[in-house]
C-alpha cells in the first residue's frame, strides 16, 4: 500500500477540543458494518432507516462530457461523449456505482468508488511520506474548514494565518471566539522568520492568559487574497516551523492546479507547455502535505476551483486519527456529499477520464489560466499609473494583488488610509470597475497595516473586459491622485 515503511503519524490528542474528543460513532452508521460482514449470511436489514430505491424518481441520468484532449465548450458540443448512469447499473452489471446506491444514505467518508480515485491521485501528486494518511470527502473547503476548526479551536485562543487571508477563513473562526493573527508576508507569502518570532516572544499574559498559538490555516498555492505563492524552500522552512513549535497545519490549497506557466512579459515567447503528466507534476511546488512526515498536516482539497463549484465536492488528507475525528463530525452534520454530484464526479473522472485524463484537464485548465494571467498583467502594464501602483505577475490561484502608493495621495491631511482606500474604491465603481479593497482582507481586524492593496480576480470576466476594467481602473487611480492622463 502507500504508506509501506514509512513512519506512522504523530498523535494530535493533546491538540483536539473537548468537542471532538467526545464524539462517538454514530450508533445508526455504526450498525452498517454488519452489513458488510460475510460471516453473516442472509442478513435482512430492518435496522437502519434507508429508503427503498424503488421510490427515487430517477431511473437514469445522462450527462454530456468532454473527452481528452478536446477540452473546449466547443469540442464538446462536436465531440464529447454521453454517460448515462442507470438506477440498477450495478445488478445489471455496467458499472459499479448507480442511482441506487448514490441516491440513499451512504459512509460519511464519502462514496468508495469516488473516495478511491481521490486517494490514488493524492498518491500521484502528494505522496504522503508517513504510513497511516487517509483521505475522507467533504462537502467543500468551507465545510471542511468549518469542522477543521471545531475539531482544533477553543473559544479565547488565538489561530497564526497570513496576515492577509482568505475572509471566509477569518470569518469562521471570530465567532467561535478565536482571534486570529497575521504573519507578515512578501512575495512569497508567509514569513518564516516571523512566524518564529510570533512563537518565540508569546506573552501569555499580555493576551488574557491565550496559549501561544499552535493552529495555522494556510493557502500555499495562489493565496487569496495576495495571488502570493510558496515556493519549494518556503514550506520547507514552514514545514520546520511547525516542527520546532509543535504547530499543526491547516493546508488550505483549492488553486492548486491553478499554478501557472512562467510569466515572460508580452515581449518574450511563452515558456512550452509540460510535455508529459510527469513533467507536468514536476512543475508544479511540492505541498506541504508531500513534506508531512509527522502528520501534521490536514489538507483540504477541492473541486470547486478545477471543475465547478457548485458540485459541491471536495476532500481532505491527513493522519488516521485526525480523519476519524472528522468524519466522526461528518456522521452527525454533512453525512457526504450529495449523491448527484458524487455520482457525476465518479461519471467524469474514473469512467470517462482516469488519472490520465483528468491530469490532461488539469494541463489545460493551467494553460487556460496562464492566458488569462498573462492578459491582466498586459492590461496592468499598459493602463495602470506606474507612479502609484505595482505587482508581481502572480504564479497560481485566479487573482492579482495591486499594491498602490497611498502615501502620494495630493492632500493627505486629515485623510485615513483606510478613507483613502475606500475613495479609489468608489472612484473605480463610478468609472465602471468593481474590485476589492485589501483592507477586507485583514487577519487581524483592529489593526489596518500600513499598505494599501487591491484585489482584481482575471477567472470571471471574459478577457477583452478584463482589459477595459484595468483601463477604468487605471483612469480611477489617476484621478485620485491627480495624475495626467
Ligand atoms: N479556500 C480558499 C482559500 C478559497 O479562496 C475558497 C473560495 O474562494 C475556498 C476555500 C472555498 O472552497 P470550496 O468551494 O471548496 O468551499
Amino acid at each position: 500500500g502507500p504508506g509501506y515503511g514509512k513512519p506512522k503519524a504523530k498523535r494530535w490528542d493533546h491538540r483536539l477540543t473537548l468537542e471532538s474528543l467526545a464524539r462517538k460513532p454514530s450508533s445508526l452508521k455504526g450498525a452498517q458494518k454488519y452489513l458488510s460482514n460475510p460471516e453473516v449470511e442472509g442478513l435482512i436489514s430492518l435496522g437502519g432507516g434507508l429508503p427503498s430505491s424503488q421510490y427515487f424518481p430517477f431511473q437514469n441520468i445522462d450527462i454530456k462530457v468532454p473527452v481528452p484532449p478536446h477540452f473546449s465548450e466547443q469540442e464538446v458540443k462536436e465531440s464529447g461523449i454521453v454517460k448515462r448512469t442507470g438506477k440498477h447499473d450495478i445488478a445489471e452489471g455496467k458499472s459499479i456505482y448507480d442511482i441506487h446506491v448514490a441516491l440513499n444514505y451512504g459512509q460519511s467518508t464519502g462514496s468508495a468508488q469516488i473516495l478511491r480515485f481521490v486517494t490514488e491521485h493524492t498518491e500521484i501528486v502528494h505522496n504522503p511520506p508517513y504510513k497511516d494518511w487517509q483521505c475522507s470527502m467533504t462537502v467543500g473547503s468551507t465545510s471542511a474548514l468549518d469542522m477543521a476548526y471545531r475539531m482544533f479551536c477553543t473559544r479565547g485562543e488565538y489561530m497564526l494565518t497570513e496576515e492577509y487571508t482568505f475572509s471566509t477563513a477569518a470569518e469562521t473562526v471570530r465567532p467561535m471566539g478565536v482571534k486570529c493573527i497575521g504573519v507578515k508576508m512578501d512575495e512569497q507569502g508567509l514569513l518564516p522568520s516571523d512566524l518564529d518570532s510570533i512563537l518565540s516572544n508569546w506573552n501569555s499574559a499580555a493576551r488574557n492568559g491565550a496559549h501561544k498559538p499552535w493552529l495555522l490555516y494556510t493557502v500555499p498555492s495562489g493565496q487569496n487574497p495576495t495571488g502570493a505563492t510558496q515556493s519549494k524552500q518556503r514550506r520547507e522552512e514552514i514545514y520546520r516551523m511547525a516542527q520546532k513549535h509543535d504547530i499543526y497545519i491547516l493546508e488550505d490549497e483549492p488553486y492548486y492546479f491553478l499554478q501557472m506557466q512562467p510569466y515572460t512579459g508580452p515581449n518574450a515567447p511563452d515558456v512550452p507547455p509540460p510535455s508529459s503528466h510527469s513533467a507536468f507534476i514536476d512543475a508544479l511546488v511540492p505541498s506541504l502535505l508531500s513534506m508531512d512526515i509527522d502528520g501534521r498536516v490536514m489538507r483540504m482539497d477541492s473541486f470547486s476551483k478545477v471543475i465547478a463549484p457548485g458540485v459541491r465536492v471536495g476532500w481532505i488528507t491527513a493522519s488516521e486519527q485526525i480523519i476519524e475525528r472528522f468524519v466522526r463530525h461528518s456522521e452527525v452534520s454533512t453525512q457526504n456529499p450529495s449523491g448527484t454530484s458524487q455520482l457525476l464526479m465518479f461519471k467524469l473522472l474514473e469512467e470517462t477520464w482516469g488519472h490520465a485524463g483528468y491530469l490532461d484537464w488539469l494541463i489545460y485548465i493551467r494553460l487556460e489560466y496562464t492566458k488569462r494571467r498573462d492578459n491582466i498583467c498586459y492590461a496592468c502594464e499598459k493602463y495602470l499609473p506606474r507612479e502609484v501602483a505595482s505587482w508581481n505577475p502572480p504564479m497560481a490561484g485566479m487573482f492579482h494583488w495591486m499594491k498602490i502608493d497611498w502615501q502620494k495621495y495630493p492632500s493627505k491631511e486629515g485623510k485615513s488610509m483606510l478613507e483613502i482606500e475606500d475613495e479609489i474604491f468608489h472612484a473605480a465603481i463610478d468609472k465602471g470597475t468593481l474590485t476589492s479593497k485589501g483592507s477586507w482582507f485583514r487577519a487581524e481586524t483592529d489593526n489596518p497595516g500600513n499598505d494599501m492593496f487591491f484585489r482584481t480576480t482575471f477567472a470571471a470576466a471574459p478577457p477583452d473586459q478584463v482589459g477595459q476594467a484595468i483601463e477604468r481602473f487605471g483612469s480611477a487611480l489617476r484621478a485620485v491622485f491627480r495624475l495626467e492622463e
